[in-house]
């Protein structure tokens, strides 16, 4: 089985089901240069080991960079549509896969199965997606200004690309870089987040199998420090793609910069979620619920806060509060399960500390606060769904990102006063307006400022053929998904062909 090539289990002791996983680098698996490993453990029970893996240093990122340098020389001459092919195949076998990845993800970052499905499935989805984008690529071709003259615009890939991702989606993400890179032509680097490197393995194992030549996709393990900054400061890297935080984004923008490297920065939200009169409360508050604790509050996306009229704002809070409370908390890997924890200790000590944040500030909290440590969950990072009301926009726990199950709501008395407390913040990722008014559900539309707005539908929920990102702090206005993601990872070059034989000047002779 591939896995035996690509792993080897821990000899002996009680750890039979717990493999090292190693460096892929130039088509081998090897250990990093630093000789030292790290341990990726359930965040549902640390007793369970999902892996150990490399943590690497710059040396590992020097060799992966190499090999995907000369890698390069070869794939780029490889017709598109073949390269998409294999694209194709690895959808193909994602899909026999997916029940087996899904778990894996479960075990290593938390979130339920149902929502590790979907992971697995947006990375099918891609998958099919720039499969197709082999046969398009399109670019334009225009009439010349002068006569018996061509012209046109390719597009060409761009080189080595350093990929570095977070670890809320494991496999969607990694999948929203690597497909259309290498689709594109492109070879890459990838650092996954230091919690959840199996899924990428997974995705990246499954592209193999399908036939991605050696030195195309490297996979490098560690963390920010020694293997981000490396990426980002590697002469031969052409282009980086992060996605994480606003402060991350900040440090790998700055240092991109300096040797103009393509840089594209998918970073954090806050994302408001706007509830007036005449919304379908039902509706509202299932969408509320799935977009505030989904994934334990830990998406980009993730429905932060609740901006609600003050006609619906008393019934909206009762009965949001009443089934906030009712969600089962646990492990994901019971199916019963609607939340899984937090995905480490330092994510829940920050969640608890945002708590009492909210507290200090005056914000009234109705449910939840509290870490769950007894029984069941005294080997989890176990938190309560958690929802504030009365919350002022200025407060903290309304302006900063929580990334977890805190979900504050803000009353407000019209949809301009909403779209104002929307607006007054740092972020630009998503929004989402519950209404069944058309006319200011187009207003809203226009005026909120996010890369995406959802009408009667949570702030989740993005789908791969459209473009993905924010505007303000979220980013540094490139897309992931769709047309956005081919324009990110390739290059325009215009290509002049005259055929009048004869020297034709542009803007200076003009041919009646
Ligand atoms: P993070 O910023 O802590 O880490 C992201 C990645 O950057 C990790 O792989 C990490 O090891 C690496 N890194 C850390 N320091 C680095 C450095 N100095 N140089 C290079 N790389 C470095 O984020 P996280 O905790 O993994 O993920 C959560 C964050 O990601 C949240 O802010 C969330 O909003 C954001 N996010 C954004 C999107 C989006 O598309 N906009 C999607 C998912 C998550």
């Amino acid at each position: 089985m591939a896995t035996d090539i690509l792993t080897k289990p821990i000899i002996g002791g009680t750890a039979s089901r717990t493999r090292i996983y190693n460096n892929f680098i130039d088509g081998e698996w090897v250990e990093a240069s630093t000789g030292e490993t790290f341990e990726n453990r359930n965040p549902a029970d640390t007793r369970d080991v999902v892996g150990i893996f490399q943590k690497s240093g710059k040396a590992d990122v020097d060799a992966a960079v190499a090999a995907a340098k000369r890698a390069f020389a070869k794939w780029r001459l490889v017709p598109a549509p073949r390269r998409a092919e294999i694209v194709f195949r690895a959808a193909e076998m994602l899909m026999e896969r997916k029940e087996e990845y899904s778990r894996d993800m479960t075990r290593e970052m938390g979130k339920i199965l149902k929502e590790t499905r979907g992971d697995v499935q947006e990375a099918i989805d891609a998958s099919y997606y720039n499969a197709g984008e082999g046969r398009r690529l399109f670019g334009p071709t225009v009439p010349s200004e002068l006569p018996n003259k061509f012209a046109m615009a390719v597009r060409q890939p761009i080189g080595v690309c350093g990929m570095i991702t977070p670890w809320n989606f494991p496999m969607a993400i990694p999948s929203w870089k690597l497909l259309p890179a290498i689709v594109c032509g492109n070879t890459c680097v990838i650092k996954p987040a230091q919690d959840t490197p199996l899924s990428t393995f997974n995705l990246v194992r499954t592209l193999v199998d399908a036939g991605v030549p050696k030195g195309v996709i490297n996979i490098v393990t560690g963390f920010g420090s020694s293997v981000g900054t490396p990426m980002t400061e590697h002469p031969d890297v052409k282009a980086i793609s992060l996605t994480g935080s606003s402060e991350v984004g900040r440090i790998v923008g700055q240092t991109a910069a300096k040797s103009f490297k393509h840089c594209s920065l998918e970073l954090g939200g806050k994302n408001p979620m706007i509830v007036l009169d005449d919304a379908n409360l039902d509706l509202a508050i299932e969408g509320g619920l799935w977009g505030g604790f989904g994934t334990t509050g830990q998406r980009c996306t993730a429905t932060s806060r609740i901006i609600v009229q003050k006609g619906v704002y008393a019934e909206f809070i009762e009965r949001y509060v009443e089934r906030a409370k009712g969600l089962k908390i646990g492990n994901g890997l019971d199916e019963t399960v609607d939340m899984g924890p937090a995905v480490n200790e330092n994510q829940l000590k920050g969640d608890l500390n945002y708590v009492d944040i909210a507290k200090a500030e005056g914000a009234k909290l109705k449910c939840g606060g509290h870490r769950l440590d007894s029984g069941d969950y005294q080997y989890g990072y176990f938190i309560e769904p958690t929802v504030f009301v009365d919350v002022d926009p200025k407060m903290r726990i309304a302006q900063e990102e929580v990334f977890g199950p805190v979900v504050s709501i803000i009353p407000c008395n019209d949809l301009e006063d909403a779209i104002q407390i929307a607006n007054n913040i740092e972020y630009g990722l998503s929004s989402a307006l519950y209404t069944r008014d058309v006319n200011r559900a187009f207003a809203a539309m226009r005026d909120l400022e996010a890369g995406i707005t959802y009408i009667n539908a949570p702030t989740i929920g993005a789908e791969v053929h459209l473009p993905f990102g924010g505007v303000k702090a979220t980013g540094n206005g490139h897309r992931e998904g769709g047309i956005g993601a081919i324009d990110f990872y390739t290059e325009w070059k215009a290509v002049y062909v005259d055929y009048s034989d004869k020297l034709q000047r542009a803007q200076i002779d003009r041919p009646e």
